[in-house]
């Protein structure tokens, strides 16, 4: 798929105030400091339009951007920041489960995990509330660029032995790095493909 426009929307801290269009929409989540802002402005081919943040979980928003006039690329925000207070997490879990539950437009989900670390407890718990949902979801695996290719592969190979203890398939995954543009096509045309059914 070409990315011909990509536009910011809005953000919003209410799910109930996001667009009301019932275009495609596919959603980016992951820890914070994931590499999301980076792969969403990779994606667009945009140096800004996602706000790289210097300060993880500081901002509670979801921002939704209209690509190609056509579907919403919607940037979640992250998860998993240490020094937020339990009462900041629950909120947070309200907030994201909230969006999950209420956008009937949402056809994927991608979960951003970073290549260089072992699977994490947050990102496989929130898989499974995912999968429990009935939401489709895909990996990526960001910042391959830190990584050599033997590595990249050891660590995917890794990752979905460890997931396939719990699921029985592996959802659809992908190596990406927003320093490098590897993955872009790839995320790209599953989008095309999953969006013009
Ligand atoms: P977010 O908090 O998930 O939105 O993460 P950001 O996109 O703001 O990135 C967090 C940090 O990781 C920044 O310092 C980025 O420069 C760096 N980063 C993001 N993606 C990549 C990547 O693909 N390769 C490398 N080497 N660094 C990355």
């Amino acid at each position: 798929m070409l990315i011909k426009t990509a536009e910011f929307v809005i953000s919003n801290s209410d799910v109930d105030k996001c667009p009301k269009d019932m275009l495609p929409e596919y959603a980016f989540i992951g820890r914070s400091n994931v590499g999301k802002s980076s792969l969403i402005n990779m994606l667009t081919n945009h140096k800004n339009l996602a706000k790289t943040s210097g300060r993880p979980g500081k901002t509670q928003l979801i921002n939704h951007f209209l690509i190609n006039k056509n579907w919403f690329l919607v940037d979640l925000p992250g998860y998993g920041y240490a020094k937020v207070s339990k009462t900041a997490k629950r909120k947070f879990q309200k907030f994201i489960t909230n969006y999950f539950e209420k956008r009937k437009q949402l056809v994927s989900a991608f979960v951003l995990v970073d290549i260089r670390h072992e699977p994490q407890k947050i990102d496989l718990e929130f898989m499974e509330y995912l999968g429990i949902s009935e939401i489709p979801f895909s990996i990526i695996f960001t910042k391959a660029d830190k990584l050599k290719p033997k590595a990249i592969e050891r660590n995917v190979e890794y990752y979905c032995q460890e997931l396939l203890k719990t699921w029985e398939e592996l959802p659809p995954h992908f190596v990406s790095s927003s320093s490098k543009a590897i993955g872009r096509d790839e995320v790209l045309q599953f989008i095309g493909n999953t969006n013009l059914q």
